[in-house]
């Protein structure tokens, strides 16, 4: 293939990542800013293990294999990731301890959807929509 095509390819598909990533962060900014005007807030303690029961149980998942923390995450939204022993751990940053992230990260879990670690746009984009409409109206797709 010439250099020329090739080149234009690379900078077609930056491009079509760029244009698909941004509904994606502003699909999410705005669920959570519709979401946290009615979504329980999330707290440690008999709130965090009440809420993360009854939420894992619905997704057929064992709470006590989710065990979520508190604190900075890269983006300072929500984070989740597999750990040793068939463990997840989900990170909820300061404006992120609410139900809907919590839904929102299990249903990442019962996708399995972190373990591809270099996703396509594509596939961040509907993972992120998937998760998204699960977070909000408990929506399965
Ligand atoms: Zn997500």
């Amino acid at each position: 293939m010439g250099s020329r095509i090739k080149e234009f390819i690379d900078n077609t598909k930056l491009f079509g990542e760029v244009i698909t990533l941004l509904p994606v962060s502003f699909m999410n900014y705005g669920a959570h800013i519709l979401a946290k005007a009615f979504s329980e807030k999330v707290r440690y303690g008999k709130n965090l293990e009440k809420i993360l029961e009854k939420e894992s149980s619905k997704l057929g998942l064992d709470e006590k294999n989710v065990h979520v923390k508190f604190g900075p995450t890269f983006l300072d939204t929500a984070e989740v990731e597999k750990i040793p022993n068939g463990n997840y751990e989900i990170l909820l940053s300061e404006n992120y301890q609410d139900a809907f992230t919590l839904r929102h990260e299990l249903y990442h879990i019962y996708k399995k959807h972190f373990e591809d670690k270099s996703p396509s746009v594509t596939r961040l984009f509907l993972r992120e929509s998937q998760s998204t409409l699960y977070g909000l109206f408990r929506i399965k797709i």
